[in-house]
């Protein structure tokens, strides 16, 4: 059992990491567009584990009692002003996503619903993550991508990528 705005936080993030995923999605196209393929890789590994994150959600709710309530994803941009302002974009929204997770911490907090602040323990921890790559990603590029075979070289350090589901998520799914 939930309290009520601790759910409609959780269900609102299971949008929210779907949304993500369309947004990098949309990213991934855009490189494959312009033949970056390892950015394109990059991106659509992450749009992959954003699709993991909404499900981690998504299995947490119903594990724990309440009830989803999927919503309207919004579209995400398919413009792009390049590839230094996706990596910065995309560092952004992930800021953004781990401010949306703090104020689900902080309303679980408030009502002392420890399960779903331990839930969030590796999702933080995840975030630490999620940022680094995404500010390494903008730095390298900034260092790097100026002159064409840099960019060359860093699409196909990009490309070496691969996804793996995440654990959480196999966890989750075996205790159905
Ligand atoms: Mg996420």
């Amino acid at each position: 059992m939930f309290d009520p705005k601790v759910e409609t936080l959780l269900n609102k993030q299971v949008i929210a990491e779907m949304y993500s995923a369309n947004l990098y999605l949309s990213m991934s196209a855009w490189f494959r567009e312009k033949s970056l393929d390892g950015y394109a890789q990059w991106f659509y590994v992450q749009y992959k584990e954003e699709m993991d994150h909404a499900l981690i959600f998504y299995n947490f709710i119903l594990n724990a009692g309440g009830k989803v309530k999927l919503g309207q994803v919004d579209a995400p941009p398919h413009d792009f002003d390049g590839t230094k302002a996706i990596l910065k974009k995309s560092l952004e929204h992930e800021q953004l996503v781990t401010s949306l997770i703090y104020n689900i911490n902080e309303a679980a907090l408030s009502v002392k619903d420890y399960k779903t602040v331990q839930f969030l323990d590796w999702l933080i921890r995840e975030q630490v993550e999620e940022e680094d790559n995404a500010s390494t990603n903008l730095e390298r590029f900034e260092l790097f991508g100026s002159d064409s075979l840099g960019l060359l070289s860093l699409d196909e350090e990009m490309g070496s990528r691969r996804y793996s589901q995440t654990a959480q998520v196999a966890v989750l799914e075996n205790d159905e």
